[in-house]
């Protein structure tokens, strides 16, 4: 998308731009990619950011049916939209959500001996449906080897759960050759075979986004992408393989010149040191862009990050505040830096991943903390 055929509507500071047919585009990529197993989305945290209603939308057009989100209001929210999905609740059941994942035909994740005695107990009059979380070295949810050891030592815990698929979480996935992706592997194998006898065959999910890239022997059923889908990419290493989903865009609210001995911006750690101009744009942390990603400490000389101006860069100068961000357009043309002037702080210049390097964190990060203060227009799409 040109920037200069995109105009910041009067009464919003930035616009997010949300390139449906980019994630239809993925979900194909990712569905050559693994061509024999199943391709389910996570679409938690609102589609991390870019809004679960057109996102599902869109995935479901594709052929998606399975849809995984974090928590229970994730789900329900979710199902009001599309009646036919399964909808995968990875933080699993407490005995009072029950009755309301049960309404809203939600499948519990079991992440523990104690989610399993929850559902087995209060299944209702027909088996539960429920997803197994094994763990195989995240260390955060799902059971580990004692955890299945105590069940097959006792089977009749899960009467009651009618288990449809055993997933595990990679933690090194998008480094290729961390050791722990093959280990992770065997113990998921390993730990899959000793539950058989109480689940009988299921389904077996592994992969994330960059577990899709280790290959064929890390597909196996269904693979779980959310990530890629987005357009982030998925291995640190290599070309990106997936197609840009989002774009932001902001204006020029003023122009000034400035001279040394001024400063810009909070706590007054940007120096100038002659004559430059600077151009404040309306946009901030409050919108999701990094603070991080501008100067923060004085120290350094400049930030590494740039906005766009027709494609020419602006270096971000001083802090990044809620509502504001100050770049140096000494070196574009005037008549670019006008008031209403659209500037590129995402788009063919920057992507997620790079302004989340300069910011110190992840374009997940980024993408799922985009504000609720960001004009959001969706391009293309079934919807
Ligand atoms: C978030 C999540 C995913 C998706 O991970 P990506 O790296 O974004 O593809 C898959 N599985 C589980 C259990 C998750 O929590």
């Amino acid at each position: 998308m040109a920037a200069r055929d995109i105009v910041i509507p009067a009464d919003a500071g930035a616009l997010l731009i949300v390139d449906l047919d980019a994630i239809a585009e993925n979900f194909r990529r990712i569905k050559s990619v693994c061509t024999d197993t199943c391709v389910g989305a996570a679409v938690k945290a609102n589609a991390y950011g870019l809004g679960a209603g057109a996102v599902t939308r869109t995935l479901a057009a594709a052929g998606c049916d399975t849809f995984f989100v974090a928590t229970i209001c994730e789900g329900i929210q979710l199902r009001k939209t599309n009646g036919q999905a399964k909808i995968i609740v990875l933080n699993g059941p407490e005995v009072r959500s029950l009755d309301t994942m049960r309404n809203a035909r939600l499948t519990p994740t079991l992440n523990s001996l104690a989610q399993i005695d929850i559902l087995s107990k209060n299944g209702g009059n027909e088996p539960a449906r429920a997803w197994l979380h094994l763990d195989t070295g995240m260390n955060r949810l799902g059971l580990n080897a004692h955890d299945v050891d105590a069940l097959c030592a006792d089977p009749a815990r899960m009467d009651g759960i009618d288990v449809m698929a055993i997933l595990s979480h990679l933690a090194c996935a998008d480094t290729p050759n961390h050791p722990m992706n093959e280990l992770q592997r065997a113990t998921f194998d390993t730990l899959r075979a000793r539950m058989a006898p109480l689940t009988g065959a299921v389904s077996a999910s592994l992969a994330n986004s960059p577990g899709i890239f280790l290959g064929p022997s890390f597909h196996y059923d269904m693979v779980r992408p959310g990530a890629a889908l987005y357009g982030v990419r998925p291995s640190a290493q290599g070309p990106n393989p997936m197609v840009q989903v989002i774009d932001i865009y902001t204006k020029i609210l003023q122009v000034r010149d400035v001279d040394t001995p001024m400063t810009v911006g909070y706590g007054a750690i940007h120096r100038v040191g002659g004559p430059r101009r600077i151009a404040t744009l309306a946009a901030g942390y409050a919108d999701g862009y990094p603070r991080a990603a501008g100067e923060t400490t004085g120290y350094m000389e400049s930030s590494s990050m740039c906005a766009y101006i027709n494609g020419k860069a602006a270096p971000l100068v001083g802090r990044v505040s809620m509502d504001l961000i100050t770049i140096d357009v000494t070196d574009i043309p005037t008549e670019y830096c006008q008031p209403g002037q659209t500037v590129e702080l995402l788009g063919p210049n920057v992507n997620a991943d790079s302004l989340a390097e300069a910011s110190g964190t992840i374009a997940y990060e980024v993408l799922s903390r985009l504000g609720p203060r960001l004009r959001v227009e969706y391009r293309g799409g079934a919807v």
